[in-house]
C-alpha cells in the first residue's frame, strides 16, 4: 500500500498507526509526490486544511480539519487517520490511536495532575479513542505500581546482566539469542562468560567511589540457565565480589526454560543470593510447545516448579504467552487457571509478538492469515486479567510492543508485595540501568532534563567477544555521568 505524504513527513506515527489495521501490510512512502489514488493508498495532507483520504479495496473515506498549531499536527493527522481507518476496515482497536509502548507512563502523568480513574479514561479517550476496559487496565496497573516508584532512590541504579544463549529456538523468537544446539555457540560459551566477568569486574572497578548504589539484579536472556552450574556460579560469584550489592532488594535470576532447569542449576542460584526467579511455561498444552518449538512438556514445567519450592525458592514469577500458534481460548484458559492453582508470586501475560526476522512469520501462513481476524486473544487477555484479579493477581507493570497480535500488551501480575522492581523500573524508565554482556542496554537518566542516554553493547556474543575493546570506548562517558551523580 502506498502512503503519500503532502507537505509533511510524520511517517513515524503514520506508519504505526496503519499498522493498528493492516499490520501484515508493508508500506510504500512517497513525499509531495503525485497522489495517485487507484488502488489501496493513503494520503495525509498539510495545506490551508489538514486532510486525510483513504482507499481501501475500491472504497474510499475521507476527512478533513482546520489547520492547527504545528506541535499539534501530528496527533490531529493520526486521529483523522485513526477514524478514517477504522470506518473502512470495521476495526476499532482497542488502544485507539495510542501507540507508544508505555501507556502506564501517561496515566502516571495524569494521576500527578490529580486525575482520577474516571477523568484518566475521559482524558485518554477524548485524545487517543482508547477503550474503557485498557484505560482500566493501565490505571490498575498505575496504582499497584505506585509504592514501587515511591521507594525508588535516585542515586540507585539496576544491574542487569545478558546471557543470550537457549536451549533450542523458539518458532515466534526475534531476539539474538543463539541455540547451544549449534556446536559455535556451544562453544563460544566458556569464552563468553570470561568476558562477561571481565566487563563485571571492569564495571566494578569504575563504580568504585561513585555516590550511586545498586538497587536489583536481574540476570536474564535468552536462557541462562543453558549455562552450566558452574558457570552461573562464576557469574554470579563476579558480580557478588565486583560490586557493591549490600543494599539490593531484589536479585532475579530468569531461569526460563523447564529443558535447562537441574537441582545443581536452581542451587548455585538460590546459593550465590537470588531473591526471585523465573520459570516460564509460556503455555501448559503440550501440543503448542511442541508447535513452538519448545523441548519440554507442561509435567516438566510442573516439576521445575516443585523442584524450586523444595529448594525454598518464595518469589517465583512464570510467563505465559496469549496468541500462540495452534493455541485457542480454552487452551489459555487452561494455562491461566493451572498456573493460578500453582500459586506463583507473580504470572506475566506476554501477547505474541512476531517480527519478520522470526522463524513463524517466514513460514506458517495459516497462522498469518488468522493474525487480523481472530478475536480470540483479545478473548485470553481479557480472561486473564478477569481470572488473575479475582485470584489477587494485581497487574504492575505493563507494555506493548510493535507486531503485535491483535495490538494488545504485555502485563506482569503479582502478588502483593511480590511485584518485580526491575520490571517496573526499566518500564516506566525511572532508573539508571547498567547493563553488561551482549545486547545489554545501558540507560542513563539525566534528572534535571529527563533526557535518557543509551549505550549498547554488541548484540551477538562473538561480536561481542572480539571487539570488546571497542566496545568499552563509551565507558569514560559512563563514568563521567556516575561521578556527576
Ligand atoms: S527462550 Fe526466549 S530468547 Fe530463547 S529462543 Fe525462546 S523466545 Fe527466544
Amino acid at each position: 500500500m502506498t502512503v503519500y505524504f503532502k507537505n509533511n513527513s510524520y511517517k513515524y506515527e503514520v506508519e504505526a498507526v496503519m499498522k493498528l489495521f493492516c499490520p501484515l501490510e508493508g508500506f510504500d512512502f512517497v513525499f509531495d509526490g503525485d497522489y495517485d489514488e487507484t488502488g489501496d493508498s493513503v494520503l495525509i495532507s498539510v495545506t490551508d486544511k489538514l486532510f486525510v483520504s483513504a482507499g481501501l479495496c475500491g472504497k474510499e473515506i475521507s476527512a478533513e480539519a482546520p489547520l492547527c498549531d504545528e506541535s499539534e499536527r501530528e496527533l490531529a493527522l493520526c486521529r483523522m487517520l485513526y477514524t478514517v481507518m477504522s470506518e473502512l476496515t470495521g476495526i476499532s482497536p482497542e488502544w485507539g490511536c495510542l501507540t507508544g509502548i508505555r501507556p502506564v507512563k501517561k496515566v502516571n502523568a495524569l494521576i500527578s495532575e490529580g486525575c482520577g480513574r474516571d477523568e484518566v479514561f475521559e482524558r485518554l479517550h477524548e485524545k487517543y479513542f482508547i477503550s474503557r476496559r485498557k484505560s482500566d487496565l493501565s490505571y490498575h496497573t498505575a496504582v499497584t505500581q505506585a509504592p514501587a516508584l515511591e521507594s525508588l532512590d535516585p542515586k540507585s541504579y539496576s544491574l542487569y546482566v545478558a546471557i543470550p544463549f537457549c536451549p533450542t529456538r523458539c518458532s515466534y523468537c526475534s531476539f539474538v539469542s543463539h541455540s547451544i544446539r549449534s556446536k559455535g555457540a556451544k562453544q563460544l560459551i566458556p569464552q563468553y562468560v570470561e568476558m562477561l566477568c571481565r566487563e563485571i569486574s571492569d564495571l566494578g572497578e569504575m563504580l568504585k567511589g561513585k555516590n550511586v548504589f545498586c538497587d536489583t539484579v536481574y540476570i536474564g536472556g535468552g536462557t541462562p540457565t543453558s549455562l552450566s552450574a558452574a558457570e552461573i556460579e562464576k557469574i554470579m560469584k563476579t558480580i557478588e565480589k565486583s560490586i557493591d550489592i549490600s543494599r539490593i532488594r531484589e536479585y532475579t535470576v530468569e531461569a526460563g526454560r523447564a529443558d535447562t532447569i537441574t537441582e545443581d542449576k536452581l542451587i548455585a542460584v538460590r546459593d550465590n543470593g537470588a531473591t526471585r526467579i523465573s520459570i516460564n511455561p509460556q503455555t501448559m498444552q503440550d501440543g503448542v510447545l511442541k508447535a513452538i518449538g519448545r523441548n519440554h512438556t507442561a509435567a516438566q514445567f510442573e516439576e521445575c516448579f516443585s523442584l524450586a519450592r523444595r529448594l525454598g525458592f518464595d518469589n517465583i514469577n512464570t510467563d505465559t504467552i496469549a496468541g500462540l500458534p495452534t493455541d485457542t481460548f480454552e487452551g489459555f484458559k487452561d494455562t491461566i487457571d493451572r498456573l493460578i492453582a500453582m500459586d506463583p508470586e507473580s504470572i506475566t501475560v506476554h501477547t505474541l509478538t512476531v517480527k519478520r526476522s522470526a522463524e513463524l512469520f517466514k513460514s506458517a501462513e495459516s497462522f498469518r492469515d488468522g493474525y487480523l481476524t481472530d478475536d480470540s486473544v483479545s478473548r485470553m487477555v481479557n480472561y486473564a486479567y478477569d481470572a488473575l484479579t479475582r485470584n489477587d493477581f494485581m497487574p504492575y507493570y505493563l507494555y506493548r510492543q510493535k507486531n503485535t497480535v491483535g495490538n494488545l500488551e504485555n502485563v506482569g501480575y503479582a502478588k502483593k508485595g511480590k511485584e518485580g522492581l526491575y520490571n517496573v523500573y526499566i518500564m516506566e524508565e525511572a532508573q539508571n540501568i547498567l547493563a553488561c554482556g551482549a545486547s545489554g542496554s545501558t540507560k542513563l537518566i539525566d534528572r534535571e532534563t529527563g533526557k535518557i542516554t543509551r549505550y549498547f553493547n554488541y548484540k551477538y556474543p562473538y561480536e561481542y567477544i572480539s571487539r570488546y575493546e571497542k566496545m568499552m570506548g563509551y565507558k569514560p562517558e559512563l563514568e563521567k555521568f556516575l561521578s556527576g551523580m
